[in-house]
């Protein structure tokens, strides 16, 4: 059984100002941290250190910083493709924390944009029936669609988190085997015909609905000090839980996830959050609801 996540991986930087600023305006602030980010390299972090097999299709630049990412993700068990550039420059994310505790993020997705379908079919030419494609929401609307096509006529089970949202999205339910979406994103895209239905609330916990059940789990307590990635690491730590005891998602998946999730947002930054191998196989080895 093979993952492949097809998505986008930035360089995140993260920045502590005095307050956001005003058109116009020319500040001073401290960069805290810079640390691979992108939904696609996260969730395809998570996974893989949950000990399965996964495969990143994601646009890498020709530049210091993609040098920069290619050298980071080599320390994960995640494979990376393309192995070559596919455009003049990475994707990043600025991250802007003012002293209030509120942000603005700023992404660029012209590395994501510059990879087409042709161009990464190649890399999923060695899937089997029941391989998993798993996307998020930095492609075109279109680009989701044909990948999810292409997934569905090769018999793999597919996994939506569209997110960053568009409203566009929700054409694609019916290509769709699990769906994980925030409270927002289920409100706009009205998710419907999935299989499996994940819809996290934050703080609060997560549903899973099912056509034969509803269960809430609540969020595990934590010391919350940076949200980022939570979300990322609930997806990945529900599918890796469902997918390697064989079965769909689960209330136990759930309750891994949310175990998982509580230790991400305990930590600042974004991968450097994330739980490490060894936590999560401790983790993933609690058998108890
Ligand atoms: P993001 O995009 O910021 O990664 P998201 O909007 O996709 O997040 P959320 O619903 O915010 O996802 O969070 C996902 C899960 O993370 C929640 O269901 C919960 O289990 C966990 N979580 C989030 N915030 C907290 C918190 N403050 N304390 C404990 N767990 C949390």
């Amino acid at each position: 059984m093979q993952i492949y996540v097809a998505g986008n991986i930035v360089v995140d930087e993260t920045w502590s100002i005095g307050d956001l600023p005003q058109k116009g305006a020319s500040i001073h602030g401290v960069k805290i941290s810079q640390d691979i980010g992108g939904k696609g390299a996260n969730q395809a972090i998570v996974i893989a250190r949950c000990g399965l097999e996964t495969k990143l299709i994601a646009a890498v630049g020709h530049d210091s910083n993609g040098q920069w990412l290619r050298e980071k993700i080599a320390h994960e068990p995640v494979k990376l493709y393309p192995t070559e550039y596919y455009s003049p420059h990475s994707d990043s994310s600025i991250i802007l924390n003012s002293s209030d505790g509120d942000n603005a993020i700023i992404t660029t997705t012209a590395a994501a944009d510059a990879l087409t379908v042709e161009q990464m079919l190649p890399f999923l030419a060695d899937v089997q029936k029941g391989d998993i494609l798993l996307q998020q929401g930095n492609f075109s609307v279109e680009k989701t669609r044909l990948l999810f096509m292409w997934a569905k006529a090769n018999g793999m089970k597919t996994v939506f988190n569209p997110s960053p949202v568009n409203p566009d999205f929700a054409q694609l339910w019916p290509l769709v085997d699990i769906a994980v979406v925030n409270q927002l994103e289920a409100e706009l895209l009205q998710p419907a015909g999935v299989s499996s239905l994940v819809i996290t609330q934050g703080a609060q916990g997560a549903w899973l609905i099912t056509e034969t059940e509803r269960h809430f789990c609540s969020a595990s307590p934590a010391n919350a000090v940076d949200s980022t990635g939570a979300g990322d690491t609930f997806l990945a730590v529900l599918l890796a839980s469902s997918l390697l005891r064989g079965v769909e998602p689960d209330a136990l998946a759930l309750q891994h996830a949310s175990q998982a999730a509580a230790i991400t947002v305990s930590r600042t930054g974004t991968v450097n959050a994330f739980p490490n191998q060894q936590e999560l196989a401790a983790l993933l080895a609690t058998r108890s609801e």
